[in-house]
């Protein structure tokens, strides 16, 4: 059984857990105040190899416990799930167990190792009527086989819709994805030009609804539209195939262009993401993105 604290968590990492043990199960996090649904994350920037203006890691002393971010040159705005994982150390601890044991599981039996401790974890904590599965919050796909793992634990479960925004456009591209694995491509990446020009769902960080409104892109078919609609829950990434924009939110650093427009979005009352309050509202664990 994984406990939940973060002091277990610690424990374990601390202390060196083999992540070989057959009895170890991925951490899933239950839904959220903003996130309907069960998800799984991993940490942000170390597992995100095509990631570029959002690029940001936290670094973790385990002796002296003590934290920072590190963003990359190119990062123009900060992940915002690696800050939550600098401000909540058992949200840090959590993707880190899961990650190494992905890793762990893939070394010692590739993508179907992976695949059957997935659907073990999946089958333990999701509740029946869950229809919706988000793959990370924080994270992305990080090698083409540990997508291969995630392909096979949609097909075991062809009632679940499973979601994802990714970076990873290279292992996904000419791959067919199963009818209940839904992505949508992340601009922001080493890739967003191939994106745009093929005319794939993607969802862009904005600055201000001004900048959605005026937003130009084209379809598959190469026609040119203007505008993209905000999501606020989520459901832009599962509910059809259009791109859509996220509100710039967050922790962003101090002086940038990516900070004076989360503070100008304040000041004109509008709510783009969650304040520290708001977080410590919800489940330890997992908190939004
Ligand atoms: S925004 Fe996504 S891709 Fe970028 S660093 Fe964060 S988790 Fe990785």
């Amino acid at each position: 059984m994984i406990h939940e604290s973060y002091q277990i968590f610690a424990q374990l990492l601390l202390e060196g857990v083999d992540f070989n043990d057959p009895c170890l199960i991925f951490r899933i996090s239950p839904p959220n105040a903003k996130i309907d649904h069960y998800n799984f994350s991993l940490r942000s920037g170390y597992t995100c190899p095509f990631a570029k203006k959002c690029l940001t890691k936290v670094e973790r002393d385990p002796k002296t416990k003590t934290s920072k971010l590190k963003r990359s040159p190119s990062s123009e705005f900060q992940c915002f799930s690696a800050s939550q994982e600098l401000m909540y150390p058992d949200v840090y601890l959590q993707r880190e167990y899961n990650e190494n044991l992905a890793k762990a599981r893939l070394k010692s039996g590739g993508p179907v190792a992976f695949a059957k401790s997935m659907i073990a974890a999946i089958s333990e904590n999701l509740s029946r009527s869950a229809k919706y599965f988000r793959i990370h919050i924080g994270g992305d796909f990080f090698s083409k086989t540990y997508l291969d793992g995630w392909i096979l634990v949609a097909k075991a479960f062809p009632d679940i819709v499973f979601y994802a925004y990714t970076k990873s456009y290279p292992y996904f591209k000419d791959l067919s994805l199963p009818v209940n694995f839904l992505i949508t491509h992340s601009l922001g990446g080493k890739h967003d030009d191939e994106i745009k020009q093929k005319g794939l769902k993607f969802a862009a960080v904005v600055m201000s609804p001004e900048e959605a409104d005026s937003y130009v892109w084209k379809d598959k078919a190469g026609v040119e539209h203007t505008g993209l609609e905000i999501d606020h829950d989520d459901t832009h990434a599962y509910k059809d195939d259009k791109p859509f924009a996220l509100l710039i939110h967050g922790m962003q650093a101090a002086g940038s262009p990516a900070s004076k427009a989360v503070s100008a979005l304040k000041k004109r009352g509008i709510k783009a993401g969650y304040s520290r309050t708001d977080m410590k509202r919800l489940p330890t664990g997992e908190l939004p993105k």
